[in-house]
């Protein structure tokens, strides 16, 4: 095999061997495909040429606590030593785990672990066609799941392409997309009429009770008590994808917040600060037909399901939000963003709308706060990615993708959210 030249740069080799040079198609940013990452710590990261960026991208999320958490590295290092993935039976670490969702998820009675959101996704999905004996799967307009197949439609869609479906990819099979009914969130009387009219069809309604995926839709409280009555009239099952929400909106996720009860709830992401996690857990009866029990006929599987380090950095990470007030701090901060940020916006003539909840937060180039993915089509889309081209170059990152949310972290300080806003004040001014 013929190696690299040792002046090629790490984005030729990275290009070379890896296609378009990173492991996601999200991390396919246009403008910093030649990014390379070599230090994280507290609510910064840093690049191989040693610059610094604070962090509001958060990697979609996970490290609530801020990067590289003493606690949670110190708990993993421990874990690794004592440790790791033997494939059988199961862990002390993993008991206690389980014990802690259920004690904090309003609607977990079971849970099995996952290594990522997406799997857990997919077997929600897979027991509620299996209990129901139905087909069709309802998601909504703006609402990401993961890359399986049924959910892979009608994310961030053009305007010509709303109201139709949308995949994300090719090679999905048409019946399978034919199988996905898509609405409009926040929009109960759509949800009414698709249950009058395939009721007896739909095996799951899936949603993201705060679609984050396209920044922040708040959801309106008749939304979704109309999502739980409708599944509870038509036995079909309500899935809350809190994969984001999850942890980092609160302890009891966004059920806890709205009071609304899902039957199954799926998360990842802020359970373990950065760890891969996923997690699925609900109503008994739907979590007893997994195969982890014995006779159960719902297959499930994972080689690093509940490995310990992850375990160890999930549990480091709960007992961190349950001792010291994480979420107060986040909380704080992120009003102090949504409360300041229009103040420095207002003047500079841009028609802006500042949003989010706790420690999300995003700023729209539009006049009014959107309801729904449908008014989210207003966006300046040139502004929101050119504005955050200019913070990534003043050493401040959120991430230039339109729609994308920014996130606070425990490690985030005022002096930060000062830097912040003089930054957006800056930004703003050039791009226009
Ligand atoms: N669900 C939601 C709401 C997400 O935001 C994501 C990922 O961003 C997923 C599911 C998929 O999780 P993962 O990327 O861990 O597979």
């Amino acid at each position: 095999m013929q190696q690299p030249a040792p002046s090629t740069s790490l984005p030729e080799r990275a290009r070379r061997v890896i296609p378009g040079g990173v492991n996601s198609g999200q991390r396919n940013v246009p403008g910093l495909t030649d990014l390379v990452i070599s230090r994280a710590q507290g609510a910064s990261f840093w690049d191989s040429d040693g610059r610094q960026y604070t962090d509001y991208h958060a990697a979609f999320g996970p490290p609530l606590l801020g990067h590289n958490d003493p606690d949670v590295a110190g708990a993993v290092a421990e874990a690794g030593r004592k440790l790791d993935l033997c494939g059988v039976g199961v862990t002390e670490g993993e008991i206690e785990l389980a014990e802690t969702l259920v004690e904090l998820i309003p609607s977990m009675e079971r849970v099995l672990l996952t290594s990522t959101g997406s799997e857990a996704t997919f077997h929600a999905l897979r027991v509620a066609r299996a209990v129901t004996g139905r087909r069709l799967v309802v998601k909504f307009q703006g609402c990401y799941h993961g890359w399986h197949d049924s959910v892979s439609l009608n994310v961030i869609s053009a305007p010509e392409r709303v109201g139709g479906k949308d995949p994300i990819s090719t090679g999905i099979l048409p019946e399978v997309l034919d199988a996905t009914l898509v609405l409009r969130f926040n929009d109960p009387d759509g949800v009414r009429a698709a249950f009058a009219e395939h009721g007896a069809d739909i095996a799951a309604v899936i949603v993201e009770p705060v679609p984050h995926n396209v920044g922040c839709l708040l959801p309106e409280q008749e939304f979704l008590q109309t999502l739980r009555d409708e599944c509870t009239a038509h036995g079909s099952v309500l899935v809350f994808d809190e994969v984001i929400t999850g942890i980092r909106h609160g302890l009891a996720g966004w059920q806890g917040v709205s009071g609304v009860v899902p039957d199954l709830t799926t998360m990842g992401k802020a359970i373990a600060n950065g760890y891969p996690v996923g997690a699925l857990g609900g109503r008994a009866d739907l979590m007893d037909q997994f195969s982890s029990r014995p006779g159960a006929p719902v297959f499930f599987a994972g080689t690093y399901n509940g490995h310990p380090a992850v375990v160890a950095a999930a549990l480091a990470t709960l007992r961190k939000l349950r001792a010291e007030p994480v979420h107060e701090h986040v909380f704080r901060l992120g009003e102090r963003v949504r409360a300041e940020l229009p103040g420095v916006l207002a003047p500079l003539g841009v028609p802006a709308v500042v949003t989010g909840y706790g420690s999300v937060f995003v700023t729209y180039f539009m006049d009014e706060l959107p309801r729904t993915y449908e008014d989210l089509l207003a966006n300046d889309t040139g502004m929101f990615v050119g504005y955050r081209r200019r913070m990534v170059d003043q050493g401040i990152f959120e991430l230039p993708l339109n729609l994308k949310r920014s996130h606070l972290s425990y490690a985030h300080t005022d002096a930060d959210v000062d830097r912040l806003l003089e930054a957006t004040e800056r930004a703003v001014r050039e791009q226009l």
